[in-house]
């Protein structure tokens, strides 16, 4: 199995029919890199920034944060890179920037919510990623947005970063695309909204599965309430899917479910545009797709999302589907 994964490293990735998917790689550091071109992923579709700041002793600096942001770019050699805005807080703590002590920390101050409160440090990241951005594909992501407003208020940010740079003669590319992860159930729900003003979304299932079923996703007693394949899971996965094409926008999932192979069938008959996961799943995925027919797919869809009520049907359904093909 290993070597007919190896044959795939430099292929793309489409369907049995011919439909061409992104299959892209989660990173944390430009260490990663090597993992990421080893497998031939096709794109970063995550790259989280806040083990930037996680790994050291002081608020990382603005030519800090440039380098690393541009030796990702440059080791990609021009495929597109997804770099998430820093997305600290809930279990992620930084020595040097104290949080108050909170009842709930997954439901408190995190992510955009400390950067658009902290515009300062946001800023500075901002501007990194701006001069960053001609020596690659950039497209920068907004984590934990709730509200239409929020993702405004953080674009309106990047705009005057931007708008800055450009009046002091710094170069900024004109390819630069602006989205946001969904995560939240409300931003799921609301897709068509958020549709408009967005380039693309990515949807992190690590935590709209933990938000929409109110199970934490490191508490194990209730760990069998995350469900991926849950029709409600699936309803929202496919309504931001929907919502994004309707604007002639894109989809991403970087969070685990993207790279899972009960998942991929299901994500592929709805027309997932990205699937991003660790480097080492790449290859795995890229070679499920090549059994599927996408035309096959829409009843699959269909029945897993309409028609079954539980996690364990939609993945006996799948299983099924696989085991005939
Ligand atoms: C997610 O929530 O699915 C995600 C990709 O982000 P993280 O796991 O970093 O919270
Ligand atoms: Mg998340």
């Amino acid at each position: 199995q290993k070597t007919e994964w190896e044959k795939l490293k430099n292929e793309k990735s489409v369907t049995k029919d011919g439909k061409a998917f992104t299959v892209a790689a989660n990173i944390g550091t430009p260490k990663d890199l090597e993992g990421v071109v080893d497998n031939g992923s096709e794109a970063i579709g995550l790259y989280r920034t806040e083990f930037l700041y996680m790994d050291s002793a002081e608020l990382p600096s603005e030519d800090d944060q440039f380098e690393a942001y541009k030796a990702v770019l440059e080791g990609m050699s021009g495929k597109p890179v997804v770099v998430r805005t820093m997305d600290i807080g809930g279990d992620k703590k930084l020595p040097y920037l104290p949080l108050p002590e909170e009842m709930n920390p997954f439901l408190g101050y995190r992510a955009i919510r400390i950067s658009l409160d902290r515009d300062d440090i946001f800023r500075t990241q901002l501007r990194a990623l701006l001069r960053a951005s001609n020596y690659g594909k950039l497209r920068i992501m907004f984590p934990m947005i709730a509200t239409v407003a929020e993702f405004r208020q953080a674009k309106g940010i990047l705009e005057e970063e931007k708008a800055k740079l450009i009046a002091n003669g710094q170069a900024v590319s004109d390819d630069l695309q602006v989205g946001m992860m969904v995560e939240i159930p409300a931003s799921a729900v609301l897709a068509n909204q958020f549709a408009k003003e967005v380039d693309f979304f990515s949807i992190g299932t690590n935590d709209l599965i933990q938000y929409t079923m109110a199970a934490d996703r490191m508490n194990e007693r209730v760990s069998y309430l995350y469900q991926p394949y849950n029709p409600a899971i699936l309803r929202l996965v496919k309504n931001v899917i929907d919502a994004s094409h309707k604007e002639g926008k894109w989809t991403g999932m970087c969070g685990e479910a993207a790279g899972d192979s009960i998942m991929a069938p299901l994500l592929v008959g709805m027309g997932l545009d990205e699937f991003s996961m660790s480097a080492t799943s790449v290859l795995r995925v890229r070679s499920l797709m090549k059994r599927l027919d996408t035309t096959e797919l829409a009843d699959l869809v269909e029945t897993a999302v309409n028609v079954n009520t539980s996690n364990e049907e939609n993945q006996k359904l799948v299983e099924d589907y696989m085991s005939n093909l």
